[in-house]
């Protein structure tokens, strides 16, 4: 075996570093982020920051509770597509609610169904655990083929060789960055496979901005996995990531579907007080949808037990808080800035316990 000598970071091995600046004020921050994609010729303006596709957080609350803050929820793919259609039809929230769809052709088919129910492409999230192999650049080529104007974000990989692949012969806009992070995954402890995820989103975005395409536009990025406090979702942004997906940090909100406990109040009111949030690999996950786990294969995933945490929307301006912070404090003006901003220091521990 070969040993890469260098050490790679991961969220808790670095703190951002505050910098003398004539910046604005926080609330003067601009979170909205411009892209233009090096296939799709739409353009997208909003908060990058993404629902993930898992069945209890790409809901279509989620959806509706995102698009308020102009952010992003990619449906999961086992939401009806007719249901789908009607709920585009009613929100006209498209630029905020994406598609999902794994390998094969059952989800394809279903992608038909919504564009022709809505008479328009929709952006899509094409999902898979692992996107390295020849099979699945094949495949995301094809649904480039099929919708030629969509937005199409698709992964997941974590080295720069796969993104070039991925957008250079895949026709992927935004490749979706992370092995092993996420908060419900088990893939490292399983398979010993991963890589640290700040310093994956620092390599592969390097890669994705240096592509270009003949119109001047370039590779884009999405980090997934392994957000758990708006401080890392600042971190992943100054790390050069486009967009940001979150599972754990939204599950335990109202919007979420799955299966909730309750307390009974005094006056006989059900109370939310936790849900059950597992991994798309998980056993329970492959119980529901596809009649058990296949003998030859591990359950990458776990199920946790998340306490209620009230509205996506709380949750969502704790981010947009944490944000605008962050930039102040490194003196960006806006979240395109914080990059160029932004130094980092390695560091032993990053926050005290806070609990005594
Ligand atoms: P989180 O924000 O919860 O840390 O990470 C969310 C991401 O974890 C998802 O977007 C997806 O990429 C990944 N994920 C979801 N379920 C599983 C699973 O069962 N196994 C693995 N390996 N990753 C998962």
């Amino acid at each position: 075996m070969k040993i890469v000598d260098e050490i790679k970071l991961d969220f808790d091995d670095i703190l951002l570093v505050p910098a003398r600046s004539l910046a604005a004020s926080r609330k003067e921050v601009d979170l909205k982020r411009n892209f233009k994609f090096f296939h799709s010729p739409k353009e997208w303006h909003g908060l990058p920051v993404v629902a993930a596709n898992m069945d209890t957080t790409g809901t279509f609350n989620m959806g509706y509770a995102l698009a308020k803050h102009e952010a992003i929820t990619c449906l999961h793919k086992h939401n009806n597509s007719d249901r789908t259609v009607e709920y585009f039809k009613h929100y006209n929230i498209e630029s905020s609610v994406w598609a999902s769809i794994g390998m094969n052709q059952e989800d394809l088919n279903s992608l038909y169904v919504v564009r022709d129910g809505i008479h328009s492409d929709p952006n899509i999230c094409i999902d898979i655990a692992n996107g390295y192999t020849d099979r699945f650049v094949e495949w995301c080529a094809k649904v480039r083929s099929e919708f030629p104007d969509s937005i199409i974000m698709a992964g997941n990989v974590c080295t720069p060789e796969m993104v070039q692949e991925l957008v250079l012969h895949g026709g992927v806009d935004v490749v979706k960055i992370g092995i092993g992070p996420g908060s419900a995954c088990t893939t490292r402890l399983k398979t010993g496979v991963g890589y640290p995820q700040l310093s994956a989103i620092i390599e592969c975005s390097h890669a994705a901005h240096g592509l270009k395409s003949s119109e001047g536009r370039m590779g884009l990025v999405c980090a997934d996995g392994g957000c758990r406090v708006p401080a890392d979702v600042c971190k992943a942004f100054a790390a050069n990531a486009d967009f940001v997906m979150l599972g754990g940090m939204l599950a335990g909100t109202d919007e979420c579907e799955g299966d909730w406990e309750y307390d009974i109040s005094d006056d006989g009111k059900e109370i939310k007080t936790h849900m059950s949030f597992y991994g798309m690999s998980s056993e329970k996950a492959q119980d529901k949808y596809n009649g058990g786990m296949n003998s030859y294969v591990a359950s990458e995933g776990r199920t946790k037990i998340i306490p209620y945490k009230g509205s996506a929307d709380s949750v969502m301006s704790d981010i947009k808080g944490g944000l605008r912070s962050c930039c102040a404090y490194v003196g960006a003006t806006c979240l395109k800035d914080l990059p160029k901003c932004a130094k980092a220091i390695k560091v032993n521990r990053t926050h005290f316990d806070k609990s005594i």
